[in-house]
């Protein structure tokens, strides 16, 4: 891309800035969250504000989370923002959600217009503060989003499937064309709500990095029969006598069975 000049503002690609500037899909997105008043509202990339400003309107303050220091600059110097934000300039990827969510209170309601380049890897790491968030909801790729929604036998469905459905109820809210994007992306986008699951896990497991290793071993070779990528940890027999067939692959082991076999580590 060359250089892209939006609302005056130099686009960053590096930092995966898309700014979103059709209305009706912003206002889709507030009603989407439907943010209240008391509650702790945590946006991640905040950008020129365009999810910002509706949504401090109807809380009136809020946290934000931002990389760019430009951007920072500006959401500072926004006369109708500046008493209204709390700025956090800083690396999503280096925030402590506990800390956080300690520090403002409750449990957080997340949301963003995520930077395509880190949303996956982001993901993963907000899998691991469950009791720090109330829920979030999240502009992806679209790609991304049948990954988090995929149910197994299907291509989509691989180890984000398993890790996000195993700790999140996950619903898709919208669908987002491109266009409706300063620059557009390539792809097309989804918005998705994930909504950890704080009072009981439906399918609990004793040792959370039994999990991790087993659909990572399960999934980095998942043209692969299960008795073959698992024969670390399981016999063919030790498979078929919890009712797994081991000629399956990666990819036809539903999360309950992924939970089953990691309690057997
Ligand atoms: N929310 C705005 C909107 O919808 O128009 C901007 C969305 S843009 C896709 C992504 C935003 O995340 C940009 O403001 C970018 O600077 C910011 N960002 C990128 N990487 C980040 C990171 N590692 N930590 C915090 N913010 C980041």
């Amino acid at each position: 891309m060359n250089k892209y000049l939006y609302q005056g503002h130099m686009v960053r690609q590096r930092f995966g800035q898309h700014f979103l500037y059709n209305n009706n899909i912003i206002a889709a997105i507030v009603t989407a969250i439907a943010p209240k008043t008391g509650q702790v509202i945590v946006e991640i990339g905040p950008g020129l504000g365009a999810l910002t400003i509706p949504i401090v309107k109807l809380v009136s303050n809020m946290t934000v989370i931002e990389i760019d220091r430009n951007l920072v600059t500006r959401l500072a110097n926004n006369y109708f923002l500046n008493s209204r934000l709390n700025i956090v300039q800083q690396d999503v990827m280096t925030i402590d959600f506990d800390k956080l969510s300690a520090k403002l209170g409750q449990p957080l309601r997340l949301f963003g217009n995520l930077p395509y380049n880190i949303s996956t890897q982001l993901i993963f790491k907000l899998l691991n503060y469950p009791y720090a968030i109330y829920d979030m909801h999240f502009m992806l790729q679209k790609e991304v989003v049948n990954r988090l929604i995929a149910v197994p036998n299907s291509k989509s469905y691989g180890r984000l499937s398993v890790i996000a459905q195993y700790f999140c109820k996950i619903i898709p809210v919208l669908e987002v064309p491109s266009t409706s994007f300063k620059p557009e992306p390539k792809v097309n986008s989804m918005v998705v709500k994930l909504i950890p699951y704080t009072k009981k896990l439906p399918f609990p497991v004793n040792n959370f990095t039994n999990l991790t290793t087993l659909t990572k071993l399960a999934f980095n070779k998942r043209r692969k029969t299960l008795r073959n990528s698992l024969s670390k940890f399981f016999t063919p027999q030790q498979l078929e006598k919890q009712g797994i067939n081991s000629k399956l692959r990666a990819e036809n082991l539903s999360v309950e069975y992924y939970s089953k076999l990691a309690n057997l580590l």
